[in-house]
């Protein structure tokens, strides 16, 4: 795939094709992230853009090589991954990696290997691909993936060029939902809950969602400053456990996005299928309240991560959101 279709991360992007038009790509790159915001897919970008006959910086996307990738049967290129029911890539499979690696590439430039999950290595794996970083056989690209760098001995790390992908933003997890088929209605109820990965996006249960979300906005729409129960209620029937909570907040804090959105004159909201209601949060308070509370849900999520009660959490945020109307 040419790097126009990786979405979200525009930068990392941007410094992998200037090295390849520098021939500088690095022998090892360690890509952090959360699963499912593009960390595979900017990896197999990178490999088709070096392999690539026709372009020097990107995929061409119709010359074999590229065909062959996107096709998923590149001789070239290697995934490693814990076999079947094993928790770990175990010590074999990297030393036949190593063996393959030392041998001629078949018809790419240099052979590439995609190492995922790299923080599922025990001790003695980890070793050997030590081994495979610090004499690298041939001329061979290694890319990493993991969601979390600290998790990997810091003499791998030390040999790889680190790049950290962000969570994706809403805007474009719905994209990717809809390039995949997804009707819009769905898309734009899932894509704000998903928490920047398209993975978890696929993974949520929708007609619960549109559930929970309908109940959501009706408490919201109902929340009376001169009528303390709304409030003490609404925090009643919608905190739940500490997960819950959070994506109770993950559910506000797009609404509001939405409606400082809308304040701000921007068409943009991913909450198009509820629109009415988002306009009537946009509309009952003004664009700096819906700012300051926007900022107070995130403090919030932020207060609740770290183990502050979810109730008590919620009625103080309901309280905010019901004196600010
Ligand atoms: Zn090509």
């Amino acid at each position: 795939m040419p790097f126009a279709d990786i979405l979200g991360h525009e930068r990392i992007v941007e410094v992998l094709r200037r090295s390849l038009r520098n021939n500088k790509t690095a022998h090892s790159y360690l890509f952090e992230g959360i699963p499912g915001c593009g960390r595979r897919k900017t990896a197999l970008a990178l490999i088709q853009a070096l392999f690539c006959q026709v372009l020097p910086d990107d995929a061409c996307g119709a010359c074999p090589s590229c065909r062959k990738i996107a096709g998923g049967n590149h001789p070239d290129i290697h995934l490693l991954a814990p076999l079947p029911d094993k928790r770990d890539i175990n010590v074999d499979q990297l030393r036949e990696l190593q063996r393959d690696l030392s041998l001629r590439p078949y018809e790419a430039p240099r052979k590439a290997c995609i190492l995922e999950p790299a923080e599922r290595m025990n001790v003695s794996s980890a070793n050997s691909l030590l081994k495979t970083l610090e004499e690298p056989p041939g001329d061979a690209l290694l890319i990493l993936i993991t969601e979390n760098a600290g998790m990997l001995l810091p003499t791998i790390r030390s040999r790889c060029q680190l790049i950290r992908f962000a969570p994706l933003p809403p805007e474009h997890v719905l994209t990717l939902l809809e390039q995949r088929g997804m009707p819009p209605e769905t898309a734009t109820l899932l894509a704000p809950m998903a928490g920047g990965s398209l993975q978890r996006a696929l993974e949520l249960d929708n007609e619960a969602l549109v559930t929970r979300r309908e109940a959501v906005l009706k408490r919201l729409s109902q929340l009376d400053i001169t009528h303390i129960a709304s409030v003490f209620d609404a925090a009643e029937e919608l905190s739940g456990n500490r997960d819950a909570t959070l994506e109770l907040l993950d559910m506000l804090l797009s609404f509001f996005r939405d409606a400082v959105h809308l304040g701000a004159g921007s068409n943009q909201i991913v909450n198009r299928t509820v629109r009415p209601a988002i306009e009537s949060i946009a509309s009952c308070r003004s664009f700096p309240c819906n700012l300051e509370l926007l900022e107070t849900i995130h403090e919030t999520r932020r207060a609740v991560q770290r183990n502050a009660n979810p109730k008590l959490a919620l009625d103080r945020l309901f309280m905010n959101i019901a004196a600010n109307v």
